[in-house]
């Protein structure tokens, strides 16, 4: 009997999401006709190949060897994150970088104690929370010059610990899962608000080390705007700024942790604004004759001073594939929340703007059918995304930010270069584009690429559409990620956005925390030891 390999690579639970043949030969002609795509038989996933030797477990202090796995598929689980290339390299069962061992500390002393051995031992430590990572920030693509690498899965360090009413704020462990903390936060009749895509999985710490961004459009859009204060264990010792408001004590402790990918420290806990829960909700949905048109108007709105908390403007075709608005004219779909303010009359101001900016309006008070379809198919999205990839698609996101004054411009740019790059590689595909954030000053546009793949050659076809796109990225002026990551993935482009003295201070600042270097090597503050692109 073949064991799955769904917990591998999979999205959801291995005993009842895994996507079974069957559903996909049904699904087939479906996703051909609605992608307009040439889609292929569905692949049996293979299983997991034999793994190399385990470097680490035989010489572990008897207080880690209890808190370790060299299970294969443990190994093989944590090695990975969620990118396409992850996804791809999961279902054949080929990974060429394992981790040697799994450690699950329950508490800061354990963490400290994997750190203090690994110093000594020059054992690479990957921090692992909820392995959703789609830049290679988890997957252990190393120089050789360690003697092993062990992924720290901060799984067992979770929950709420303390709500602090008066300032509304919560203290969270690293390791809970977006569900988790809402359970928890509802018991307090509080919410966090942030609801980034892959919220089933990722957890607190991901998102501090990340500088991941939630579902809303604006306002508080990263996790940098909730966090109030975050302590961290470094082999130098413990890092914990102090929970302020506000502070203008100098460079700020929490942003130099925020999206350090875990290479300045393991975050432990963090100190979260939260909020009661909103109790009015209003929506629209808009149809604009172009993504420019509506990027024109969503500015307006911006510079009208409102907040909308959701704000997606989606071009015509992905409008089309995600069922949101089948005219062929670009959608936007509008909210406003509140937990008590009217919002009847920023309501009324946005369609008023939006109208004025030439835009129509299909629906607007309670959410819609329209909006709905989106709002199904971006929770659906990492579901519907591995079971595309068993039919032969190749499909991935990549996302970026860029000011008003150059919007138009650089969103043509980048979309040409990565079509270019995708009928040159693929033959054929699309480059669709969303906002996914906005602010006073410009906005992330979203990408999402879909093309035929060449089985057996999909992650030299990706690298090379990610690289041209990236490139463009680059030369006309935006950021390599807006939410996603360096990670390991994105490491030359990130080389070259930032200033080379900023660099030199953050490899100082590691070499200050981490002098062994143990900490994920080869993601941000790495310096000298980064890798190249992916191998
Ligand atoms: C389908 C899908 C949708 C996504 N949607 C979004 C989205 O809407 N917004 C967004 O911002 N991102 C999104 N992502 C990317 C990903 O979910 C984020 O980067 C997330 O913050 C990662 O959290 P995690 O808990 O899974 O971390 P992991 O993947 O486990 O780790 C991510 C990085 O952080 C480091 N790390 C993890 N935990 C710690 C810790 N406690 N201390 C120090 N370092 C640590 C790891 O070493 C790694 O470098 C999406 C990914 C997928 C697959």
């Amino acid at each position: 009997m073949t064991t799955s390999t769904y917990a591998v690579w999979g999205w959801g639970r291995a005993d009842s999401d895994e996507p079974k043949p069957a559903e996909l030969e049904q699904l087939a002609p479906l996703v051909r006709d609605h992608l307009g795509l040439p889609v292929q038989p569905p692949e049996q996933p293979a299983p997991l190949a034999g793994l190399p030797a385990d470097r680490v477990s035989a010489r572990l202090p008897a207080a880690l060897a209890d808190i370790a796995s060299s299970a294969p598929m443990d190994r093989a689980a944590h090695s990975i994150g969620r990118s396409y290339r992850d996804i791809v390299r999961g279902l054949r069962g080929r990974l060429a970088h394992v981790v040697d061992a799994v450690l699950r500390p329950v508490d800061e002393t354990q963490v400290t104690a994997v750190l203090d051995w690994c110093s000594e031992a020059c054992i690479a430590v990957i921090p692992y929370s909820g392995g959703t990572s789609v830049v290679g920030g988890v997957e252990p693509r190393l120089r050789d010059e360690w003697s092993g690498v062990v992924s720290l899965d901060l799984g067992a360090m979770s929950g709420v610990v303390e709500v602090d009413a008066a300032s509304r704020a919560a203290r969270v462990r690293a390791g809970t899962p977006g569900p988790l903390l809402e359970e928890q936060l509802k018991a307090h009749a509080m919410t966090a608000r942030f609801y980034p895509q892959s919220f089933e999985r990722s957890t607190v710490g991901g998102w501090v080390a990340t500088r991941a961004a939630g579902h809303f459009a604006t306002r508080l859009t990263h996790i940098d705007d909730l966090v109030e204060s975050v302590r961290a264990v470094t082999p130098a010792g413990l890092w914990e700024s102090r929970r302020l408001p506000g502070s203008g004590a100098g460079p700020s402790p929490d942003r130099m942790l925020l999206g350090s990918e875990g290479s300045l420290g393991v975050v432990t806990e963090a100190w979260l604004r939260v909020q009661p829960r909103p109790t009015t909700r209003w929506a629209a949905t808009l149809a604009a004759s172009s993504f420019s048109e509506g990027a024109k108007a969503v500015r307006a709105l911006m510079h009208d001073g409102l907040l909308p908390a959701t704000c997606r403007l989606i071009d015509a075709q992905e409008s089309r594939v995600t069922g949101t608005l089948a005219t062929g004219q670009a959608a936007l779909v509008l909210g406003f929340e509140s937990y008590g303010a009217p919002i009847a009359e920023l309501s009324a101001r946005a369609l008023e703007l939006c109208r004025d900016n030439g835009l129509d309006v299909l629906e607007a008070g309670d959410r819609g059918g329209a909006g709905e379809a989106w709002r199904s198919s971006f929770v659906r999205a990492p579901y519907t995304r591995e079971q595309l990839i068993l039919l032969g698609v190749l499909v991935e996101t990549f996302e970026t930010a860029i000011t008003w004054d150059r919007f138009d411009d650089f969103v043509a740019a980048v979309t040409d270069a990565a079509t270019d790059a995708l009928h040159r590689v693929c033959g054929a595909g699309t480059v669709t584009c969303r906002l996914t954030h906005v602010y006073p000053d410009g906005a992330a546009p979203y990408f999402t690429v879909m093309a035929p793949a060449r089985r057996g050659s999909e992650l030299a076809q990706w690298d090379e559409v990610k690289a041209a796109a990236s490139d463009a990225v680059l030369s006309a002026g935006g950021t390599i990620t807006h939410h996603h990551a360096v990670g390991r993935d994105h490491q030359p482009w990130y080389a070259d956005q930032r200033p080379a003295p900023f660099a030199a201070a953050l490899a100082a600042a590691k070499s200050a925390v981490d002098p062994a270097g143990i900490l994920n090597p080869g993601v941000v503050a790495t310096g000298q030891k980064a890798l190249g692109r992916p191998g």
